[in-house]
């Protein structure tokens, strides 16, 4: 791969240094990894990489993280106050310029609030709900890039959004699952990406840009692509290989969660390979920010995916599970160093979002996009007349 100059070497060595105080903590909380018999960690291929290094949890490790995090998080209450169903649509500053909170939207009572903060951190995830290029996505709802157009109108460095990494194995069939993501660990485990002829066509474990680009082609270009009964094209991951590699039910016990993903549809992944293409799955670019998680905005810190600069254009495999903890732990660290040493902030502004609109209308610019979108509406446009206060386009 050619040299990716965006990738910042600072954040590298931040990602690199803090990783196995990450995976140390995580196990204090009680993750439970995938090991040997023996306590050993196991550590699998993905993608690109020259050395073994994917730690993993059976095929839910975001899940399996989540778990021990939102338990700790409760285990704290009283200390850490959660505001569900109630996004922020606007951040504020003071009158100096720096971080001072933000205006949050009760999604369910459709009330304002203004939340001051001395700190404020940005971790809203990344964009594939915006469904790039059509493709479908493996994002959850609120991946809309909310955290991006807020740090946008505070004036708030962003880099490198023109690049979005497409997951070479999405599923395309049955149509329900639809853009899910069926997990490099996959290929890990090594199945083969075959074509309608039973051919492979690729190496199975090339980064996921250039994995990608060889199913587009092997489908778009040379025709030898599988056309679903409602006309997608895709080709074979042959699943079934992986328990004659390494043993009967490997499948099921190594991927739980696709074999029952697919169970549900009366589909044998450990029998019958599954048919996919690629997928929109994450945002390489972002808010612009330092090794210590800060932007360029006073007060104003990012972490995980809505920040740009630690994969570069192009992320390997894995990193993100890493990069939202070692980011979010340091945004965490800097921002309360913040908040000790800084004075109250001034008198709280939205003069940003006054100067943002202005510079709009001075161009000209009416596209009817609400932004941030919280949540994409995908009803269709007869359903959508129908219900209650929808009045946007979006
Ligand atoms: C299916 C799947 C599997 C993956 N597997 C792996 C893997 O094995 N290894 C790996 O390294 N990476 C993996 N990734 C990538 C990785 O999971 C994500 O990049 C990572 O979870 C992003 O974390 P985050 O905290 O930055 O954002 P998210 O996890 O997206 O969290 C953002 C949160 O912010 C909330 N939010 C959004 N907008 C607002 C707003 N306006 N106000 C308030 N809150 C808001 C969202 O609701 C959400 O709760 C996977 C991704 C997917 C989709």
């Amino acid at each position: 791969m050619a040299a990716d100059t965006s990738q910042q070497p600072e954040l590298i060595a931040a990602l690199t240094n803090d990783a196995p105080l990450i995976i140390h903590w995580l196990e204090s909380l009680g993750m439970m990894f995938d090991k040997h018999p023996d306590g050993r960690m196991k550590v699998r291929h993905g993608g690109g990489t020259c050395r073994k290094r994917m730690h993993s949890a059976g095929d839910m490790t975001g899940a399996e993280i989540m778990r021990v995090l939102r338990d700790e998080a409760r285990n704290r209450t009283g200390k850490i106050k959660i505001l569900e169903f109630t996004p922020a649509v606007e951040l504020i500053l003071d009158d100096k310029g720096n971080a001072a909170g933000a205006v949050l939207y009760n999604l369910e009572t459709k009330e304002y609030y203004v939340a001051r903060a001395r700190a404020v951190v940005i971790a809203t995830g990344g964009f594939g709900r915006l469904h790039i290029q059509g493709f479908p996505t493996t994002n959850h709802y609120g991946a809309t890039a909310d955290g991006v157009v807020m740090a946008y109108r505070a004036g708030v460095a962003l880099q490198d959004l023109d690049s979005t990494q497409y997951h070479p194995t999405g599923a395309i069939f049955p149509e329900q699952n639809v853009g899910l993501l069926i997990t490099e660990k996959v290929r890990g485990l090594g199945a083969q990406l075959l074509n309608i002829e039973g051919e492979q066509f690729c190496f199975p474990l090339e980064p996921r840009d250039v994995e990608s680009a060889c199913v587009i082609r092997e489908c778009m270009e040379i025709g030898k692509g599988i056309i679903t009964p409602t006309g997608r094209h895709g080709v074979w991951l042959d699943s079934p290989m992986i328990d004659m590699l390494h043993g009967e039910g490997t499948v099921r016990k190594e991927l739980p969660a696709k074999f029952i993903q697919f169970k549900r549809y009366d589909i044998d992944i450990s029998k019958v390979p599954m048919l996919i293409y690629p997928t929109l799955h994450y945002q390489n670019g972002g808010i612009r920010i330092n090794e210590w998680a800060e932007t360029s905005v006073k007060g104003l810190f990012s972490a995980g995916e809505v920040a740009g600069g630690v994969h570069g254009r192009n992320r390997l495999m894995g990193n993100s599970l890493l990069d939202v903890l070692v980011f979010g732990r340091r945004a965490g660290l800097r921002a309360i160093e913040h908040v000790k040493s800084s004075k109250a902030a001034g008198k709280l502004s939205l003069g940003h979002v006054e100067k943002f609109n202005k510079e709009i209308d001075k161009a000209g610019i009416d596209n009817g996009i609400q932004s941030p979108l919280i949540l994409p509406n995908y009803a269709p446009d007869h359903v959508r007349a129908r219900q209650i206060g929808q009045g946007s386009k979006n």
